[in-house]
């Protein structure tokens, strides 16, 4: 029998096969006799695995040689202690506050730096991006911070802004938790990128760093030192014990998007191609629809997160919960909004198939000629 199609935002579906060769792998990898979880992080069968998966991640999302790629943990959130600690020196910060998850970034940074808001979208409900024409830039920030895909609010950037030829010197750190992995990434307008591994990747406890080699070695006294991205660096990311079960399912999953192919596009150029062909699909419906909306800036909405609302839910919400129990019954799992927004949301990942959103288009058709 077929699995059903899971929405969720985060943990969220991923590749059966992956699931499948991590289970088939689970009780001896290759011939070792020790499941990955048993294995010690210094021994040369699982520092093979980390490597190969570091490799292949540089290879996918084209990194640099002169940005250095870490595996970390504490996910988003202690990156938004850890990104200041090590990069503010201090000084100020810009933020531009875009949905829940840069609000956060740029309240826990107010703790050791001075975090200035360059731009928000708080006044539109967080539907649409400001321009970045209009940001006010600090002359010598030690970075500005922008969320590149807002899970919640279900923004994104689908072209990451040129500081410089806005005339700022600093570099740009991007939260990539719920879109790495869907599309290239222009490294000459990046300084750092973050994010958790929950969504797009793999199982949660692993968090990807990917820091410009110059921007090392800055942090505050008060750093602790596993969160000091140098000495991970220098420690190769086992200053302390890795989370390796997550490094080694996170490392199938980009040994799967390798293989993936959609006519000549390949790896994350294929990602994208799907990822653009289900978002369409899905917003698609929803525009056509006289019964649901989505209340984001056509420009601006996200290819990975769609929140999606009825005009008429209905005395508590009825309607809502008739369309959740129903979407159940199909095999079409975890559609509940966030509780800060509520409504519905599908979240579309690399490994939601074209079918599964196709599938939520025929249920949501149904409803509403049947039940709305
Ligand atoms: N940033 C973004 C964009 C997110 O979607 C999330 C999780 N939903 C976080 C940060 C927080 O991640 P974590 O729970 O792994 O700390």
């Amino acid at each position: 029998m077929s699995r059903p199609y899971n929405f969720s935002a985060g943990p969220a579906t991923m590749p059966e096969e992956v699931l499948a060769q991590a289970a088939a792998e689970m009780l001896d990898w290759h011939g070792s006799g020790m499941s990955v979880m048993e294995m010690s992080h210094r021994g040369k069968a699982f520092m093979s695995i980390c490597a190969q998966a570091e490799a292949d991640l540089r290879e996918l999302l084209a990194v640099p040689e002169h940005f250095r790629i870490l595996f970390m943990q504490g996910g988003g959130l202690a990156e938004n202690a850890i990104v200041p600690m090590n990069l503010s020196r201090g000084g100020t910060v810009d933020f531009v506050v875009t949905g829940a998850w840069s609000q956060k970034s740029h309240q826990e940074a107010q703790k050791y730096c001075h975090a200035q808001l360059a731009a928000s979208s708080a006044d539109s409900g967080f539907t649409t991006l400001p321009d970045p024409a209009s940001w006010r830039l600090s002359r010598g920030a030690s970075y500005l911070h922008l969320c590149s895909n807002e899970t919640i609010h279900g923004v994104e950037f689908h072209e990451l802004p040129d500081l410089r030829a806005l005339g700022s010197d600093a570099p740009l750190v991007i939260d990539f938790s719920s879109h790495v992995l869907s599309r290239p990434i222009d490294w000459q307008r990046v300084g750092l990128a973050f994010g958790g591994a929950q969504k797009n990747i793999g199982p949660a406890g692993l968090t990807l760093v990917i820091v410009r080699e110059d921007l090392l070695g800055h942090a505050l006294a008060i750093c602790p030192s596993a969160f000091d991205y140098r000495t991970v660096a220098d420690n190769g990311s086992m200053f302390n014990t890795p989370p390796t079960y997550a490094i080694y399912v996170a490392g199938l999953t980009f040994q799967w998007i390798q293989r993936q192919r959609e006519g000549d596009a390949r790896g994350v150029a294929a990602m994208e191609q799907r990822a653009i062909a289900r978002s369409q699909l899905l917003y698609d419906a929803i525009d056509r629809s006289e019964v649901f909306y989505n209340p984001v800036d056509r420009a601006h909405r996200s290819r990975m997160n769609v929140p999606f609302f009825l005009r008429e839910p209905g005395p508590d919400g009825a309607a809502y919960a008739r369309f959740l129990a129903g979407a159940e019954a199909r095999g079409l799992l975890q559609l509940k909004g966030h509780k800060s927004v509520g409504g519905l949301r599908a979240s579309l990942y690399n490994a939601m198939p074209l079918a599964g959103v196709q599938a939520l288009v025929d249920w949501m058709r149904e409803f509403e000629r049947t039940q709305a």
